[in-house]
């Protein structure tokens, strides 16, 4: 998938290679490698979000190494989102919700194979009002989005934090 809409002359300097920490229980079975690229890919993506509230965050469904779908937090409500908002209030898309929507509805996955992806979010900040550059941003998704990730079974979930880590429930 192309990602469009970057002025590359705009762009902020590059955040740093994140690092990984671990959190919740780990299945060994599984591969226990987050993927640098999808981190650095939804960043760029989320330079591009219109912020809500000063939020940037995007998220991706990946399943074995590669991107299904992506999603961002936008000012638009939709039947799927209410359903999973964390309260009556909460109409506006959430990023991870977006993304579990764009992959079962835009990109037809079997909802099968959620059961078998990792949900990536990345939430980007400004470390001052003035400041031009991004740092990482804690991305946990909230309770309404838990829901949907364990009502559609997806294997983990890895989201940036405060601490410019990581990390993975
Ligand atoms: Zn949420």
């Amino acid at each position: 998938m192309v990602i469009t809409g970057h002025n590359i002359t705009e762009k902020a300097e590059p955040l740093p290679a994140i690092s990984m920490k671990w959190g919740g229980s780990l299945f060994p079975y599984m591969k226990n490698t987050m993927d640098q690229n999808v981190v650095d890919t939804l960043r760029r993506l989320a330079e591009d979000v219109i912020p809500i509230q000063s939020a940037r965050i995007a998220a991706a469904v990946v399943f074995d190494g590669e991107i299904i779908s992506f999603g961002t937090n936008h000012l638009r409500s939709h039947p799927f989102q209410a359903k999973y908002g964390k309260n009556e209030q909460s109409i506006f898309w959430h990023a991870e919700t977006n993304a579990i929507y764009n992959a079962l509805k835009r990109n037809k996955m079997d909802p099968l194979f959620l059961s078998f992806s990792d949900l990536y979010v990345v939430r980007i900040k400004r470390p001052s009002c003035r400041s031009k550059s991004f740092i990482y941003g804690l991305a946990a998704p909230c309770e309404g989005c838990r829901r949907c990730i364990n009502d559609f079974k997806i294997g983990r979930t890895y989201f940036s934090t405060d601490e410019q880590t990581i990390e993975c429930r």
